[in-house]
């Protein structure tokens, strides 16, 4: 048994760290069996979600889409509650409307107990190892999963953020190939998201509207438009830090990924998948990650959510690693007229 995880806080820089031994014991590669596909249920905890067909007995076959904890998890809701000090700004501006009886927070200049939750979003009962290649229906229930998980969360009152991602490729950090998606809800709010969603109310309250309403209206006028569908749109960011990355927006106002309706999610499928295929074709089927953008669970009204698609074409390297900022190969401007024409 591994030592509990913990976070950490750098005194100098305020970086905040996650020190997970257990996260190093999780399989590099598939050996042998695979133990996402259909019949191996037993090989993973048992799973907190699964779509199912009728008849069928929960951990066993007959499941489109799994959710199960995931067992080399980062962070644990049981990593204990043993930690002192004090609490730093940023967590307690979101925090303060929250029922602090079950909520931990991550103290600065020190260490916390690694609390949180992981979760592993088996996304099809085959072994298929390209989220492009799922049918529209089976993307569409894995985004299902992500939102009812999310609403789980939400409901369930003991994390304040909750991060999905996705994979994809050894490049992109994924060490399972069996198509699956991840969440990671943690019980305080990063300090790049806490400023991120003051930076976008600051915005919104000088302009009156929501900057990201206003960026999807402007459609096929920008320069950086790769395609839209009735209700969502896609762009290439203003500042992407790799090439091809692409943002994924609904076209109507919505805070929160858990307040998607089931109406949309086969149409979001549509436009995920053709967007991947695209990428696939100009940078020649990269490594990506799949980042959902999310509002903290207290602070939801304010945000607009959006699905980042992070092709992995460049590499980080020292100059990342000091400063924090990306070089970009490819103007994004150029990058969305090879997405816009591909196909
Ligand atoms: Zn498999
Ligand atoms: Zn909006």
């Amino acid at each position: 048994m591994s030592r509990s995880p913990e976070w950490r806080q750098d005194p100098l820089t305020e970086r905040l760290v996650l020190i997970s031994p257990e996260r190093a014991e999780r399989p590099m590669k598939s050996a042998g069996v695979c133990p996402f596909c259909e019949g191996h249920e037993s090989e993973t905890p048992p799973e907190v979600l699964a779509y199912r067909e009728p008849g069928s007995t929960p951990n066993g076959p007959g499941w489109r889409v799994r959710v199960v904890p995931n067992r080399f998890a980062a962070v644990r809701l049981d990593a204990g509650t043993d930690w002192h000090g004090s609490v730093g700004t940023d967590f307690q501006s979101v925090q303060h409307e929250l029922d602090a009886k079950d909520r931990l927070e991550v103290c600065p200049h020190g260490s916390a107990p690694g609390i949180g939750v992981a979760e592993v979003f088996i996304e099809c009962p085959y072994h298929e190892m390209t989220f492009c290649n799922l049918s529209r229906e089976q993307m569409a229930d894995v985004f299902r999963a992500w939102r009812d998980r999310l609403r789980f969360w939400h409901d369930d009152g003991r994390v304040a953020f909750v991060q999905i991602f996705r994979n994809e490729g050894s490049a992109a950090g994924a060490s399972l190939d069996h198509c699956h998606s991840q969440l990671i809800g943690i019980p305080f709010v990063p300090h790049s998201v806490v400023e991120e969603v003051n930076h976008l109310a600051t915005l919104r309250g000088f302009a009156g509207y929501c900057p990201l309403c206003r960026w999807v209206e402007s459609g096929r006028n920008d320069e950086r438009f790769v395609l839209e569908s009735s209700r969502f749109a896609a762009f290439g960011p203003p500042a992407p830090r790799f090439p091809g990355e692409t943002w994924l927006m609904p076209k109507f106002h919505i805070h929160a990924f858990d307040a998607l309706g089931d109406d949309k999610l086969l149409e979001m499928a549509d436009v995920v998948r053709d967007l991947l295929a695209r990428i696939d074709q100009v940078f020649d089927a990269p490594a990506f990650n799949l980042v959902m953008k999310l509002p903290p669970f207290p602070l939801n009204d304010a945000y607009h959510w959006r699905l980042e698609i992070l092709p992995r074409v460049t590499r980080i390297a020292g100059w990342e690693l000091g400063t924090g900022i990306f070089i970009n190969t490819m103007f994004p401007e150029d990058a969305a007229k090879l997405l816009r024409d591909a196909r």
